[in-house]
């Protein structure tokens, strides 16, 4: 099969997401005061409205509803004023009372969408902004998100002693109803989205969006964000959309990328054959690379939906939706735009800050506290070194910042710094200089290391003599080694050109 970038030079691929995330982030159920928990034991979290007992009443929690329209505002959705909730039938024993409560035809939010901003290699899947490409290797392009509807989650089944947990072949199955009842905002986007990395890409900044307003961890691992992506294909220039299939749980940023990208590639290779691509559910089968059929897509009508007779129809006040609006945090974009343009950030650096809401919290705690010149250092750091660290304050980060940018220390040597201050208070220029990490400018000391390393390193020095200019990377690796990262590697670099000139 050729590869997808290839298929995409013929075929247009128009894809669509459906995002689940459940609302980890809420004390209680959607319906009930069951309290939501992935951590007790099965079964224990449970009450006659989450089982289905009959009789028993539903109540809204209005956190939910505020999480939902928070989503609402922060994706330019329409807020709908009233909107209702249906019964969306169907028979298996994960969701006891035979129907699962959700949203009908209006769902509270309607009508938004994300930005989304594509670099590298994405940028070569989309033939059409070759001229924005040119101008700085990324474009932007918005995806219209069609809606987001509340609906609740089903109990969590286990299929024991069968092939890769099918229930088809399983001897028993478990099932735990903690999980039933359990808030889930599903988000549809329009068919806007063209190409794998694109998909990934909207989901990257999706759970940014999601984790900065606090309403979810957003983790694909433990399923808390789940996404089912719809994928056709057209050829270029063609209008008419192709047959789509959908491919469901995909439940990693890779599985979804690679999952869309075999599904392009697979309907390429039917259509150039002559053959038809079938509208099913497909299941993306990770260890073989594959996407395999579940089942013939089934329709609407099958649902048989009707309003919630239980759940009265729902009307918003002003007053609530301006109240959610306000809660609403400064989003990854804005923050993005707002590095570049206060502290002259690049852009890349200031995305990367600004993603994920503790780093940039640490980020603003220190840059209010250090001098303005130091702001850049303070970005290198933040970016470079904070990542692998677990509990480092903002006075560590601006001390760091300062004694990197007076040169008091070597990046070399920030990193060990940052490694041993990490987790307790220590003061990063007691580490310094209880480590003797203060960096040399004697040149006679740095010229005693030069000339160590030279005769250490004697098949690099005649490399170099050779004509290979690369290896004095490596020459200035091995002086900082043996300086115990307390020597400038701009230094180091011109002492050892002097050096190997003679
Ligand atoms: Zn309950």
């Amino acid at each position: 099969m050729r590869n997808v970038r290839e298929v995409l030079r013929d075929w247009e691929a128009v894809i669509g997401l459906e995002v689940h995330t459940e609302l980890t982030t809420l004390k209680t159920k959607m319906f009930c005061d069951c309290r939501l928990s992935h951590d007790d034991p099965p079964n224990t979290n449970v009450c006659p409205v989450c089982l289905g007992m009959p009789g028993a009443l539903p109540v809204p929690n209005e956190r939910a509803i505020e999480a939902i329209v928070m989503a609402g505002i922060a994706t330019d959705c329409q807020i709908q004023r009233r909107s209702y909730f249906y019964r969306k039938h169907y028979f298996y024993p994960d969701m006891s009372k035979n129907y699962q409560t959700t949203q009908g035809p209006v769902a509270f939010c309607m009508h938004g969408h994300l930005d989304l901003e594509v670099t590298g290699q994405g940028a070569e899947e989309r033939p059409e902004f070759t001229v924005e490409k040119a101008a700085g290797g990324s474009y932007v392009v918005p995806i219209r998100i069609l809606r987001i509807h509340m609906e609740e989650d089903a109990a969590k089944m286990v299929h024991v002693g069968g092939t890769e947990g099918r229930i088809t072949s399983a001897s028993e199955s478990l099932i735990d109803y903690n999980r039933c009842g359990t808030p889930l905002i599903e988000l549809v986007t329009e068919p806007d989205l063209r190409t794998p990395e694109e998909a990934r890409l909207f989901m990257e900044q999706l759970r940014q969006t999601f984790r900065t307003l606090g309403i979810s961890d957003c983790s694909l691992e433990n399923g808390s964000m789940r996404c089912d992506g719809n994928v056709s294909i057209r050829r270029r220039g063609d209008e008419r959309l192709g047959t789509k299939t959908e491919m469901k749980n995909l439940n990693s940023f890779k599985a979804l990328h690679d999952a869309l990208a075999y599904e392009i590639c697979r309907q390429a290779e039917v259509l150039e054959e002559g053959g038809v691509v079938c509208q099913e559910t497909r299941h993306w089968e990770p260890s073989r690379r594959r996407t395999v059929v579940m089942r013939a897509k089934e329709t609407s009508d099958d649902y048989r939906m009707y309003p919630d007779p239980d759940l009265a129809p729902f009307d918003l006040s002003d007053e609530f939706i301006e109240r959610c609006r306000a809660r609403v945090p400064e989003l990854p974009l804005a923050k993005r735009d707002r590095y570049v343009a206060d502290y002259g950030l690049k852009r890349a650096d200031a995305a990367q800050i600004a993603s994920n809401p503790a780093v940039a919290a640490i980020f603003e705690e220190v840059v209010v506290a250090v001098a303005k010149d130091v702001i850049p250092t303070v970005a290198n750091v933040v970016v470079n070194l904070l990542p692998a660290t677990r509990a480092v304050t903002a006075a560590q980060v601006a001390s760091l910042a300062d004694l990197l940018a007076n040169n008091t220390i070597t990046f070399a040597a920030a990193r060990e710094v940052l490694e041993t201050v990490d987790g307790t208070d220590a003061n990063p220029e007691t580490v310094v200089d209880e480590r003797g990490m203060r960096q040399s400018t004697d040149t006679d000391a740095l010229k005693t290391t030069v000339d160590e390393v030279l005769i250490r390193c004697a098949d690099q020095v005649r490399q170099y003599r050779e004509g290979n200019r690369r290896v004095i990377g490596f020459l200035v690796g091995q002086c900082m080694k043996a300086s115990h990262g307390t020597g400038n590697p701009k230094l180091f670099n011109q002492l050892l050109r002097e050096r190997l000139k003679g």
